[in-house]
This record gives C-alpha cells, sequence and structure tokens, in this order.
C-alpha cells in the first residue's frame, strides 16, 4: 500500500537507513544486504509499485534518478571504473519490494549475463 510501504518509510526517515544522497526527487541509501562493495538503492520519493506505473509525468524524475546515480558514483570514486545500475521489475525480473527503486552496484568486475 503506498505510503505503508517499506521504501517510503524509508524516505519518510521512520526506518533507519545509511543515507548517501538526498534532493526534492529522489532518496539514495546503502543496501542492506550489499551484493558488491557499493551497492546503493536510488529511490524516488514518488511511490510507484513497479516500472509499468511509469508515465510520461515522471519524465523528468527518472532523470533525476540517473543524475543522482552520476552525483553518487562521482562520489564513490567509481564513476571511471565503472558501475552497473539495475531495476528490477515482478517476480521474474527479482522484484521483493513494490516501491520503484534502481540499484547501484560497483567496486567489483561485473559478469554478463547477469543471474
Ligand atoms: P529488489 O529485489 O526489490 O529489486 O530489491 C530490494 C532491495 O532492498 C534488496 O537489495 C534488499 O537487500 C534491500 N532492502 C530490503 N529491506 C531493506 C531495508 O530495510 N533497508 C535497506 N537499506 N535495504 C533494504
Ligand atoms: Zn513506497
Amino acid at each position: 500500500m503506498q505510503g505503508d510501504c517499506i521504501f517510503c518509510r524509508i524516505i519518510r526517515g521512520e526506518i533507519p537507513s545509511k543515507k548517501v544522497f538526498e534532493n526534492e526527487h529522489v532518496v539514495a541509501v546503502e543496501d542492506i544486504n550489499p551484493q558488491a562493495p557499493v551497492h546503493i538503492l536510488i529511490l524516488p520519493k514518488k511511490h510507484l509499485s513497479t516500472s509499468l506505473e511509469i508515465t510520461e509525468e515522471d519524465a523528468v524524475l527518472l532523470c533525476w534518478v540517473f543524475l543522482a546515480a552520476n552525483e553518487i558514483a562521482r562520489n564513490k570514486g567509481v564513476a571511471d571504473k565503472g558501475y552497473r545500475i539495475v531495476m528490477n521489475c515482478n517476480e521474474e525480473g527479482g522484484q521483493v519490494i513494490f516501491h520503484l527503486h534502481f540499484h547501484l552496484l560497483a567496486g567489483r568486475h561485473m559478469l554478463w549475463p547477469p543471474g
């Protein structure tokens, strides 16, 4: 349910998190179960359950996600070496938390294809 979801609660500060970035549009926090030396979750403040709910109205919001990723990657010192952004949608995509979010993974060589 919107507002009650775990990421909405993290965004509002009701659940503790290690915040690495915030502006009017997005919050970014360390993932609680990191899959790489750098594993940041970029959370749009607007609750959208999955990427399927994105509409034209959200075009600018998505740009803010990637601007945040650029700043975080530079701050973490991984921009030049490289990083991966992952967005999981629905069950077979591996989505567990139904608030649109983007994983920024870095600090090791990423595999392709992903599992
Ligand atoms: P998904 O599989 O939905 O794309 O990713 C959900 C991510 O949220 C997982 O990587 C998981 O480790 C992370 N996560 C789940 N609960 C919490 C939490 O309470 N705090 C933080 N920081 N990350 C969480
Ligand atoms: Zn939410």
